[in-house]
């Protein structure tokens, strides 16, 4: 069997304390119930963060044994320091995959890596939602028909502040009239990016079974992957290819230090 995948669920576990509703839907958390759903997959280890833990949950150590981060936020972007973004950002750079979930688009560090906006139109009234599967036979996509029905949603449409994603899994059509990027996927670095729109908390979308796979599904894809890579690094004229001479001037010292 391969190596487990090591998860980590960061939620900022606000909503589910503060709101009736959303408490009744997911008594232990978003981030409780989709570990307790992800655990039942052999090839996922999983463990949960939240923003009131030590180092906002993400420390250096937890990012270091994070293979693949998943992010929840909706409430508490701007209470997030720049310095926890700054320390995800590097570990996406290094290799580690992140999954952005629903109002996370509007985090931080989704923000960080995409350089865009990533602002939306927006509707609360718990409409259809349809995500359609526009990239069949990717990992993302497995076990899924041609859509997941989602009864009661919040609407999110284009446009859609995101560069143009490096592939697009799914579309959804919401029953007023919308669309929307809902499923997209980028790399930044070494690191696998999956944002995946459906997950509004005062609707029980994490208990629908598709998306809990698809989010098992993006996990497995996210991972980092296997390979040597070079460091990005001074090659000093001996160590060329090729056999080549120093001509004219320079600025730097032997050894790739400027003067
Ligand atoms: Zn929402």
């Amino acid at each position: 069997m391969p190596t487990p995948i090591r998860v980590t669920i960061w939620n900022e576990y606000i909503h589910e304390r503060q709101n009736p509703t959303v408490a009744a839907i997911y008594p232990t958390g978003i981030h409780g119930l989709l570990a307790e759903v992800l655990s039942t997959n052999d090839d996922l280890i999983i463990r949960t963060a939240t923003l009131d833990e030590p180092e906002q949950g993400v420390s250096q150590a937890v990012l270091n044994e994070t293979d693949v981060l998943l992010w929840w936020g909706h409430s508490a972007h701007d209470a997030v320091l720049d310095e926890t973004v700054t320390r995800v950002q590097q570990r996406v750079l290094a290799g580690m995959g992140l999954i952005v979930l629903h109002s996370g688009h509007f985090s931080k560090i989704f923000k960080r890596l995409m350089g865009t906006s990533c602002a939306l139109c927006w509707r609360e009234v718990g409409e259809r939602e349809r995500v359609w599967v526009v990239n069949p036979g990717h990992p993302i996509t497995a076990g899924i028909s041609d859509c997941i029905e989602i009864e009661h949603s919040e609407m999110y449409g284009e446009p859609f502040g995101i560069p143009t994603p490096d592939e697009l899994i799914f579309v959804s059509w919401f029953q007023g009239g919308e669309v929307f990027r809902s499923g997209a996927t980028w790399t930044r670095g070494l690191g696998r990016i999956f944002y995946f729109s459906p997950g509004h908390e005062v609707y029980p979308i994490y208990h629908h079974p598709d998306v809990q796979r698809v989010i098992a599904n993006g996990i497995r894809w996210a991972q980092p992957q296997e390979g040597n890579h070079t460091t990005p690094r001074h090659v000093p004229v001996d160590q060329a290819r090729e056999k080549i001479i120093a001509h004219g001037g320079t600025v730097h010292l032997a050894d790739g230090q400027l003067k």
